[in-house]
C-alpha cells in the first residue's frame, strides 16, 4: 500500500500574526497558530483553535509567500497554537521555513512527543507549557495525559545537552501557569522540584489571564477570594525565584 506523503499544504492554519515580539521571547517573529488540540485547558485563552475538526482559515501557500517577502526582517518563524505538534504536516513546514531562513520556535503543551522528537533538532527555540506533575493534568486539561509531557521535557532537555557545544543550540523556557484555588498552585514546590532535578535552568511562572477563557472559567473567576490569592502568588513568586532557575520569568495576569 503507497504511504501517504504529508505536505506543508495540508496544515490547518487557524491565523498568522505578521510580527511579534512577545510570542519568541527576545526575538522578533511571525507567529503562525495550527488549528486544533486534544486538550481542554480550563483557562485556555485560544478556545476557538481548540477544535481538531475546524478547517484552517489560511493557505501554506499564503503564509509562505509572506515569509519569503519577510527574508533577512524576522529573526525567526513560531508555531504556535493549539497544539503545533497535532499536525504531521508541521514536520515538512518547518522544514521549508528553515529553507528560507528563518529560525525556528515552537510552543506546545508537550501532547504529541513522538511529534515532538521528530522536529525538535529542526528547532532553536521551545517555549514548553508543563502545567501540572505527571500525575496531576486532569483537572487543569480533562484527562490524564502529563506524562506526555513531562516526556516532551526529557526530549526537550536531551537535545538541548546535545547542541549545547554546536553552532545551532537549542535555547528554551519552561512555563507553568497557576490560578487561584487551582491545584497546581498548591503542587507547585513538588513541580519545580521535580524540573530542577531535571536540570530545567529556564522556568516562567505565569498567571491564568481571563480574557479569552471560556465562559466557565470566567464564572469561576468570579468567585476568587483575590486578596487571598495575592498572598498565595507572592508565596509561589518566591519559591521559583529561589529555585536556583538561570533563568526565572514572572508572569502576572
Ligand atoms: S494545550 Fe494550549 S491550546 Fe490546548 S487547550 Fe490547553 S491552553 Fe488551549
Amino acid at each position: 500500500m503507497p504511504t501517504a506523503v504529508t505536505s506543508a499544504s495540508d496544515l490547518a492554519i487557524a491565523g498568522y500574526v505578521p510580527l511579534s515580539t512577545i510570542d519568541w521571547p527576545g526575538a522578533l517573529c511571525a507567529s503562525v497558530f495550527l488549528q486544533g488540540c486534544p486538550w481542554s485547558c480550563v483557562y485556555c485563552q485560544n478556545t476557538e483553535l481548540m477544535d481538531p475538526r475546524a478547517n484552517g482559515q489560511v493557505a501554506w501557500e499564503d503564509v509562505r509567500a509572506f515569509l519569503e517577502r519577510r527574508r533577512g526582517l524576522l529573526d525567526g518563524v513560531v508555531f504556535s497554537g493549539g497544539e503545533a505538534t497535532r499536525q504531521p504536516a508541521l514536520v515538512p513546514a518547518i522544514q521549508e521555513v528553515r529553507e528560507l531562513g528563518f529560525r525556528i520556535g515552537l510552543h506546545t503543551a508537550g501532547a504529541y512527543p513522538a511529534r515532538f522528537a521528530d522536529v525538535v533538532s529542526d528547532v532553536d527555540w521551545v517555549g514548553l507549557d508543563i502545567k501540572a506533575s505527571a500525575t496531576g493534568y486532569r483537572p487543569i486539561i480533562g484527562v490524564d495525559a502529563g506524562a506526555k509531557a513531562w516526556q516532551c521535557l526529557d526530549l526537550l532537555l536531551a537535545d538541548v545537552a546535545r547542541r549545547r557545544t554546536t553552532n545551532q543550540p537549542l535555547t528554551y523556557e519552561v512555563r507553568t501557569t497557576v490560578f487561584p484555588g487551582s491545584t497546581v498552585a498548591r503542587e507547585l514546590p513538588d513541580i519545580i522540584s521535580a524540573l530542577r532535578e531535571r536540570g530545567v535552568e529556564n522556568f516562567a511562572l505565569q498567571e491564568a489571564r481571563e480574557r479569552g477563557t471560556s465562559p466557565q472559567f470566567q464564572e469561576q473567576a468570579r468567585e476568587w477570594d483575590l486578596p487571598a490569592w495575592r498572598h498565595t502568588w507572592e508565596g509561589l513568586v518566591a519559591q521559583v525565584e529561589q529555585a536556583g532557575f538561570t533563568t526565572a520569568v514572572i508572569r502576572p495576569a
